[in-house]
């Protein structure tokens, strides 16, 4: 979970370097660092802390070849050095390394047995050594290649070798996509980082070697063949990378949402019907997800459960090894995914093909491992989402779900109906009266230490994924219940002023409401969402009734709250701490 970028070309590469890193900051941000080849010579930064803020001084010379890396920690504390890039002994080699050497201690031991040594605490450092070690005898890109074959776990790399300039990078498990620019070629863990100078990209396979000196070329370690690789132009453009007017990416993309959800149900029938027909088909489905999408699969499987006669079982990713002696070929198994790229999403797909399993996908990123892996898959067109919390991603997966669900019952053109006639309540929740109105609530609840979170039926998916959204940013404990759940123990925590959220639909609200009394008779302080004020809340935030759509209204405020919470707090929403935007470690 780290951000990748490498650049040759005839630019400064230390200055496309930097503001790509800081583009991909949101895989990372513990600390960063950058090597150039500069005339002959290897030279590099490296230090703790965020690349943004930093007073960037970067006195690497003119060098037109480098590599750059922000580092999620995993192995040995965020110190200046064990912040990559990591060096050969020699100095001939440099590496930024994504991922995890499973087996780096047995590694470490051999090198160190053969004289070398080692300055920081990282599994990273292997890499480098490693190379240097096989470069004794062969050139880089065999000694390369035979690294790799020793290393266990997923990685993704870019390696550079002083003597020749040239950039070999790998993936295997984490991500890794290339630009191909006039006079540039780019390598990083996101597209984003190059969007401002190419939009020609190449998806690597995992196994893939690139080596890019002269000429670029590719060798897959699995085939241990060449193999050729496309160019492929994709639509994203540099703009809707860009946080624009607005202070945090976190808020343009809550913003955003009349046109993500327009865009996540603008797709193909057949493909949508395809999906229904193959969950009608199946003896058993499963729904598979982590974090917010696990909470959208929830949903999924209530709005299935309530509309058809069909039992789609939701799954964490990482539980899903528990289901295994369920999946066959008659099996479907839908992952949902922003990234693409989850190693525990990844881990699930892989099981359930072992199993014989069928397996499709809704993801956000297109040319990512799970678009590769899957038989076919829905695109959420949701466009970048770089704010490390899922908003309008989320919201997109509601929506495609609710396409599915309407199209397992041959209403297709129902449930495009009415999610396009959804598009304008969407439109006012993300106005900026709203978010004036939620920001007074915010000031109301920055100091309070909990906050719970109640729903029933369809809303209670919103309730668990509202209590994600405000602890994730704001740090404050939030946790979300089925309406009926809390009284069963965790309403002995409510005191008074304690604030509990609660969604109430129109039709179908009695139990809703019986169990917000229940907390209001122990003092919580109610904050009520739905279409009409009851005289039990203290706060009323008013989203208009969409029936089984309400879940895609109702989590937009919260989205704003748990948003001025975090400003308000001090925090930076875009970069909750020990998050990652793409979870690409086990
Ligand atoms: N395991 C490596 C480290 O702890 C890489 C982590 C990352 O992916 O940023 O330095």
């Amino acid at each position: 979970m780290c951000g990748i970028v490498a650049y040759k070309g005839r630019q400064n590469a230390s200055e496309i370097i930097v503001p790509s890193l800081k583009k991909l900051e949101y895989r990372g941000y513990d600390s960063w660092g950058i090597a150039v080849i500069n005339e002959n010579n290897i030279e590099y930064v490296k230090k703790s802390g965020r690349i943004e803020g930093e007073d960037i001084e970067i006195n690497l010379g003119d060098a037109n070849i480098g590599i750059g890396h922000t580092r999620w920690a995993t192995h040995g504390s965020v110190t200046d050095e064990n912040a990559h890039p990591h060096l050969s002994n020699d100095g001939n080699v440099a590496v930024v390394h994504n991922g995890i050497i499973e087996n780096y201690k047995e590694l470490k031991k051999f090198l160190e047995t053969n004289d070398f040594k080692f300055v920081s605490e990282t599994d990273s450092e292997i890499i480098p050594n490693l190379i240097e070690y096989y470069c004794k005898n062969v050139r880089f890109k065999t000694a390369v290649k035979r690294t790799l074959k020793r290393i266990k776990g997923n990685y993704s790399i870019v390696a550079i070798e002083r003597e020749t300039g040239i950039i070999c990078a790998s993936r295997r498990g984490s991500p890794l996509v290339l630009g191909i620019g006039e006079d540039a070629t780019f390598v990083a863990s996101d597209i984003p980082a190059f969007l401002d100078y190419t939009t020609n990209v190449v998806y690597l396979y995992d196994g893939d070697i690139v080596l890019i000196d002269e000429e670029i070329s590719f060798f897959n370690l699995d085939e241990n063949v060449e193999v050729k690789r496309e160019i492929e132009k994709i639509e994203w453009d540099a703009e809707q990378a860009k946080k624009g007017n607005f202070k945090h990416y976190m808020l343009k993309e809550i913003s955003e949402q009349v046109d993500s959800i327009e865009r996540a149900i603008t797709q193909d029938k057949e493909l949508i019907e395809g999906f229904a027909k193959d969950i009608k088909k199946a003896r058993n489905v499963f729904l598979v997800a982590c974090g917010s999408s696990y909470h959208a699969s929830l949903h999924g499987s209530y709005l299935l459960g309530k509309n058809t006669s069909i039992n789609a079982i939701p799954v964490l990713a990482s539980e899903f090894k528990n289901y295994i002696n369920f999946i066959d070929q008659e099996s479907l198994i839908i992952v949902i995914s922003q990234s693409g790229e989850t190693v525990d999403v990844l881990d699930a797909v892989k099981m359930a093909k072992e199993q014989k399993g069928k397996v499709l996908a809704i993801v956000n990123v297109q040319g990512s491992s799970l678009t590769r892996e899957v038989e076919k898959y829905i695109l959420m067109n949701a466009g970048p989402e770089i704010g490390v919390l899922s908003t309008k991603t989320y919201t997109s997966q509601l929506a495609i779900l609710s396409l599915i669900s309407y199209s397992v019952n041959n209403k297709y053109k129902k449930g495009l109906k009415a999610l396009k006639a959804l598009i304008k309540y969407v439109y006012a929740l993300t106005s900026k009266n709203t978010r004036e109105y939620l920001k007074k609530l915010s000031r109301n609840l920055r100091y309070v230490e909990h906050i719970y979170t109640i729903g029933r039926n369809l809303e209670y998916p919103t309730a668990l994924e509202s209590a994600l959204k405000i602890k994730e940013v704001s740090y404050i404990h939030a946790e979300g219940f089925a309406g009926g759940e809390l009284k069963h123990g965790t309403i002995a925590l409510i005191e008074k002023g304690t604030p509990c959220i609660v969604f109430v639909p129109e039709k179908n609200n009695e139990e809703i409401i019986s169990n917000m009394i229940e907390v209001k008779s122990r003092g919580a302080y109610i904050i009520g969402i739905g279409s009409k004020n009851i005289e039990e809340f203290d706060f009323f935030i008013k989203v208009r009734d969409a029936g089984e759509l309400n879940s895609i209204c109702q989590i937009i405020p919260i989205q704003i709250l748990a948003y001025h919470l975090a400003v308000m707090k001090g925090h930076d929403p875009d970069k909750p701490r020990n998050l990652a935007k793409s979870v690409t470690v086990k």
